[in-house]
């Protein structure tokens, strides 16, 4: 009898995520028999448990918080993981670790399903220059998009950043954010503010274009301010939730073998959990 394949999420800690829910809910309704395990482990055990993880019973695994730039630096990275610096899916090709970022085409797949068309516009305006920054800026540039602003609290951090992508990334200071605003297509926050516990993000969306698109990658609060405002004047937004979702899927389909689909079943299910405290 062969065992059921099996997958993991290795986060320090690790119990907070909203992974399993979303493994376990396609592994019933696509009716695999295969299993998707929360792993605790240390910064100080990661290497072995990576190195070994066939031999602890994976046949791949999601890597979180504080574990994705060692992720990264263990195995084979694609160019996504590589451009992103950091890797949050890990599967085999043969016997060779092979890992990727996903959090691109969660924001890409996640902005076709709740706005199509989105991608005709000129410029972009995104906030932020973190991990979730880089994997934003990367799906814009792969799309198409001409024109990418960046802003950032710490500017070194956005310059840095169009330094590593190119001459459509352009730089600008947070303070320019209201001159940018009514060439803004599409405005993205990829930074913490907004998220429970933190300082909501000060931001006069009147000044954006009557068409524009908002995306807001926080997804606690599911609404965030930023949201709250944007549908209020009747923009097309894309929350962070989705984002979340979409991200899973090429996950799965590396591990069981099947593309699974994000219904409005599986958004509910992950909806009633995160505002169920
Ligand atoms: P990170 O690497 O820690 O970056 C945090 C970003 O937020 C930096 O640009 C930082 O600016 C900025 N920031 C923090 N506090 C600020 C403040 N008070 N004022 C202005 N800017 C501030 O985090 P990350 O991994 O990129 O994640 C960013 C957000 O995206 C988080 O809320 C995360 O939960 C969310 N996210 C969501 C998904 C999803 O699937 N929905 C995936 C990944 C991330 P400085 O550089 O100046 O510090």
């Amino acid at each position: 009898m062969t065992k059921p394949r099996a997958a993991c999420l290795i986060g320090w800690p690790a119990a907070h995520s909203r992974s399993p829910l979303i493994h376990h809910y396609w592994l019933r309704t696509l009716g695999i028999e295969g299993g998707y395990n929360i792993e605790a482990v240390p910064p100080e055990g990661f290497a072995e448990f990576v190195l070994h993880l066939s031999a602890h019973g994976f046949v791949g695994a999601n890597v979180t918080i504080p574990h994705k730039e060692r992720a990264l630096a263990l195995s084979m990275p694609d160019q996504r993981a590589r451009a992103v610096g950091a890797a949050n899916t890990l599967w085999y090709e043969g016997n060779e670790l092979r890992s990727t970022n996903t959090d691109i085409e969660g924001f890409i797949d996640n902005l076709d399903a709740c706005a199509p068309g989105w991608d005709a516009i000129e410029e972009a305006l995104v906030l932020g220059a973190g991990g979730a920054s880089r994997a934003v800026v990367f799906g814009l540039l792969e799309r198409g998009i001409k024109r990418v602003h960046l802003t950032n609290r710490t500017i070194d951090r956005a310059r840095a950043l169009a330094d590593q992508f190119g001459a459509d990334v352009h730089p600008v200071a947070w303070e320019a954010i209201d001159d940018l605003l009514p060439r803004a297509g599409l405005l993205v926050n990829a930074t913490s503010l907004g998220m429970h516990g933190q300082p909501a993000l000060q931001l006069d969306v009147s000044l954006l274009p009557s068409l524009a698109v908002v995306v807001d990658l926080v997804y606690v609060p599911l609404e965030t301010p930023l949201l709250a405002a944007a549908r209020r004047r009747g923009l097309k937004t894309a929350d962070g939730l989705g984002m979340l979702l979409h991200q899973a899927v090429r996950g799965f389909d590396l591990w069981f073998g099947r593309r699974p689909e994000v219904t409005p079943a599986l958004r509910a299910l992950v909806e009633a959990d995160l505002t169920k405290d």
